[in-house]
């Protein structure tokens, strides 16, 4: 049984948490990453093998799996379609309002080229997904909810780094816990958005800007922050760096369902990260294994977390998943 020859294309948090984590699945061996910018410097930094993305042509017979860690906004939409025509490949493209029409456009890429593309991996989209699937099915009758956090959301971050007069900021989602303890009782809620997550901002505001101008723009921005309890707290270069440069995440998937004369049932799926890449990396290797195994059995097409069986996850033979874990 020979390992799993993988290729990272893109090289940012993810990237990096895709290498790391090949070092804790011994069935697997990264063979290259590719990137767009300069690979010499990457591959000092990186001590492995790095190749221009342009070239990656050049080893469609030495890479089982190229795993993709691409930003969803603007690399995944073109990198997927692009690469699933020459590997199989594994993505976590987390855009949710556009996953059809990108399952759309990697199937027919993945179908020419005979591959596997596993779209949309990860923890949401991918096994948050599957646990909503999974309890809806179970408890047809029944509401759900999702929370997220108490996490970093780049896109807020990102939104608060353009204000006027802000240096650098963070933003972390925080789920309402109060809300969340009544669902756990058996209560369940119309929630407006306002009720489920509350948005705290850490900000670095430049020398002499005007704090209360950055707070109200903050807190008044549509779509991000004016549907939300938004706090803002001005901090120092020095405190952002030493408390707020990690990448935590995580949340809950909640099901509330009743079944025969009303008996209630709950079900919950939670997950609390030190490091959201890292382990949604670990995630994507899981299901590089499942590329590599369909791929082999001759299947071709896009495919999401809902059509792989969960046993290709596992290193593990059937017969020892039978025995151990069920
Ligand atoms: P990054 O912004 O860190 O990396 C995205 C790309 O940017 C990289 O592939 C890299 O491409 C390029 N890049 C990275 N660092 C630099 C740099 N210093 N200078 C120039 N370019 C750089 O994104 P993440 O890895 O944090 O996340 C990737 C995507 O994963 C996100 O867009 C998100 O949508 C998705 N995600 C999904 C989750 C899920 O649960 N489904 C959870 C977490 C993330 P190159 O090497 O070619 O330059």
């Amino acid at each position: 049984n020979r390992r799993i020859r993988v290729g990272i294309a893109g090289y940012g948090n993810l990237g990096k948490g895709v290498q790391q984590a090949i070092n804790q699945n011994p069935d697997m061996e990264l063979v290259a990453i590719f990137t767009r910018r300069d690979p010499e410097e990457l591959a000092k930094e990186t001590g492995t093998t790095v190749e221009r993305l342009d070239n990656a042509g050049q080893y469609i017979n030495r890479i089982d799996v190229m795993i993709l860690c691409g930003g969803s906004a603007t690399d995944l939409p073109d990198q997927t379609p692009q690469l699933v025509k020459l590997f199989n490949t594994v993505d976590s493209f987390d855009t949710h309002a556009k996953i059809p029409e990108f399952y759309e456009k990697v199937n027919a890429a993945a179908v020419e080229g005979g591959k596997v593309g596993i779209i949309s991996t990860g923890w949401d989209p991918g096994l948050f997904s599957m646990n909503r699937l999974l309890m809806q099915a179970v408890l047809p009758q029944g509401k759900e909810y999702t929370f997220w956090g108490t996490g970093v959301s780049q896109g807020h971050s990102d939104a608060i780094r353009r204000v006027t007069g802000v240096k650098a900021g963070v933003q972390y989602t925080v789920p309402v816990q109060e809300v969340i303890e009544r669902i756990r009782s058996g209560e369940t809620p119309e929630l407006p958005t306002r009720e489920k997550h509350r948005r705290n901002c850490f900000v670095v505001a430049e020398e002499g800007a005007d704090q209360e101008a950055i707070r109200s723009t903050i807190t008044r921005m549509p779509d991000y922050f004016a549907d939300y309890d938004t706090t803002v707290t001005f901090i120092t270069e020095e405190e952002l760096a030493r408390e707020h440069s990690g990448m935590p995440h995580g949340g809950f998937v909640i099901r509330s369902g009743v079944t025969g004369n009303g008996s209630k049932q709950i079900a919950e799926f939670g997950l609390k990260l030190d490091s959201n890449p890292e382990f949604t990396a670990s995630v994507l290797i899981a299901y590089a294994r499942a590329a590599s195994r369909l791929s082999v059995e001759g299947v071709a097409g896009a495919k999401t977390v809902f059509d792989i069986p969960l046993g290709y996850l596992s290193p593990k033979s059937p017969e020892e998943l039978r025995r151990e874990l069920l």
